[in-house]
């Protein structure tokens, strides 16, 4: 059985100035600076990147993550970010296909399959979010959309590629609702993941790649959440605003 190190990151959003950063990353690092019990990514937005790499420069365990990457490499997409733009701030990780940017930004698939390949060839590790919504889970179609997600956004893909990436299942009924999918409900639907990506790319690469969780996760829920046998960590939003919600995610989860 391989062991999968847990993986904790925060998205943003649209919140946080690089002012309004600063002092947030400053207390995590008052109770995070030596941590290990798991791996920790913060995804502020791209104004504010700088600054969170700044005050992470110090440290090797927190990791800077972006919200998103162009496809392309260069170019004239304006408003567009590449890359090789992120690597240069010292960005690591990068979300992927994101159920808001599906729903508002039009990302299909085949889109953020490129994209993934795109932070691949740049060196970043993509956390790729796959889903369902509320009608298709109660018209019980939630397997189907997932191996669809998984199928078209994650084709072509090689062994050494998939080794880059973390899954990030979220249901996008519990996103900023305040509703979790129970331990069990998640427990089973991220052993349906890892099923499908036995199917399509074999049992050691299924074994090795790390989902997360994502999904209203608050320090009160991570830990039964996260001590699931398929669930490797969590992509949190809306609790990862504040470092003490933040960081209670990641001690009740992973150890204080
Ligand atoms: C998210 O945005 O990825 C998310 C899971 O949000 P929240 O934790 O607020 O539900």
């Amino acid at each position: 059985m391989a062991h999968r190190k847990k993986i904790i990151a925060g998205n943003w959003k649209m919140n946080k100035t690089a002012t309004e950063a600063k002092p947030i990353v400053q207390d995590i690092l008052l109770e995070l600076k030596d941590y290990d019990n798991c791996d920790i990514v913060l995804c502020p937005p791209f104004t504010a990147l700088t600054a969170v790499s700044e005050a992470l420069s110090s440290v090797q365990n927190i990791r800077l993550g972006a919200q998103n990457v162009h496809q392309a490499a260069s170019g004239a997409y304006t408003g567009e970010i590449s890359a090789a733009m992120l690597r240069d701030l010292y960005v690591r990780y990068v979300i992927i296909g994101h159920s808001e940017r599906r729903q508002y930004c039009g990302e299909t698939n085949e889109i953020i399959r490129q994209k993934t390949k795109t932070a691949i060839g740049g060196s970043l590790k993509p956390i790729v979010c796959i889903g369902e919504t509320l009608t298709e889970r109660e018209e019980d179609r939630w397997k189907a959309v997932l191996t669809t997600q998984l199928e078209e956004g994650l084709a072509g893909f090689t062994e050494e590629d998939l080794a880059e990436i973390v899954l990030a299942y979220e249901p996008v009924w519990a996103i900023g609702t305040g509703k979790t999918a129970t331990p069990a409900q998640a427990q089973e639907t991220h052993a349906y993941i890892r099923t499908e990506l036995a199917r399509l790319f074999g049992q050691s690469t299924a074994d090795h790649m790390r989902i997360q969780y994502g999904g209203s996760v608050k320090a009160d829920n991570a830990k039964e959440l996260l001590n699931q046998p398929d669930i490797d960590g969590a992509l949190v939003g809306g609790a990862s605003l504040e470092a003490r919600s933040f960081v209670g995610i990641i001690k009740n989860a992973c150890g204080a």
